[in-house]
């Protein structure tokens, strides 16, 4: 069984975000990037499947700048087999990032995508959905657990309140959420192994895919920074600014 895992190229989950001068956006110039994190507990899974003897190919595909082909060679180094890298300088929407991912699929025929619920930059969450939508195929988003068969797949899915399980005739798509695995580490010989393994590249217009923005930024803008604190000289001024002032008592 062959399966397919899409792995955005974000900035480090560690680096303090800053907001470009202009309101633009978010701050790229030399800043670290990093595998998006849910996008690393997806290739994380997709290894133990193959591990299992579940799977037998695991395709690592980025959509992204030049770099991007640093994200799929972490991938390779985790244990995904081959990578394809759809390079473009754009930035991409996540309904283009889906269009591009059905192309893949209608060429690479896998039984199974998995992917991140969500991409730690823009927060969009919409990815896998569309996918699925496009594709008509069945969809298990939020995974916390997963059981895969021949024909089906058990997704255990992390909803308000508790959890659900859903079972999906493949092909299909999964989301992971947080609590599935715990991503190893690539070993240093994986690293240098990564190295020959095979990563095509493409464009969305070799695809045939137009990724042209639907949606304007029309601001972004840092968090406001909390008012200093005050010190109080007794238990009755507190009382008293916390009755007149906060409007809590
Ligand atoms: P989003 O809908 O943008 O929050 O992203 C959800 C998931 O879609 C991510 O965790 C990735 O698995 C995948 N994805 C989104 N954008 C890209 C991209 N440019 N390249 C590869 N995968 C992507």
């Amino acid at each position: 069984m062959k399966l397919l895992v899409p792995v955005k190229r974000v900035v480090d989950y560690n680096v303090k975000i800053r907001v470009k001068p202009d309101g633009s956006g978010v701050e790229l110039a030399n800043v670290k990037m990093s595998m998006n994190p849910f996008d690393e507990i997806a290739i994380e899974e997709a290894v133990r499947l193959k591990e299992q003897g579940k799977a037998t190919e695991i395709v690592a595909v980025s959509i992204g700048p030049a770099q991007a082909a640093e994200t799929i060679r972490t991938a390779l180094a985790m244990g995904a087999d081959r990578g394809i890298l759809v390079k473009t300088d754009a930035t991409v929407e996540p309904l283009a990032v889906a269009k591009i991912l059905k192309k893949l699929v209608e060429q690479e025929s896998p039984q199974l995508v998995i992917m991140g619920k969500q991409a730690i930059d823009d927060d969009a969450n919409q990815t896998g959905q569309m996918l699925a939508a496009l594709l008509g195929w069945p969809q298990g988003t939020f995974a916390f657990k997963v059981a895969l068969d021949t024909n089906t797949i058990d997704v255990t899915r992390e909803v308000d309140g508790g959890l659900q399980t859903v079972s999906l005739t493949l092909p299909a798509i999964v989301t992971t959420d947080l609590r599935l695995n715990e991503p190893r580490y690539a070993s240093l010989p994986n690293i240098m192994k990564a190295k020959k393994k095979p990563l095509d590249e493409t464009t969305p217009e070799t695809l045939g895919v137009d990724v042209a923005p639907r949606l304007k930024v029309v601001k972004t803008a840092e968090p406001g920074g909390r008012k200093a604190g005050v010190k109080v000289g007794s238990v009755a001024e507190l009382v008293n600014k916390l009755k007149t002032e906060a409007g809590v008592l």
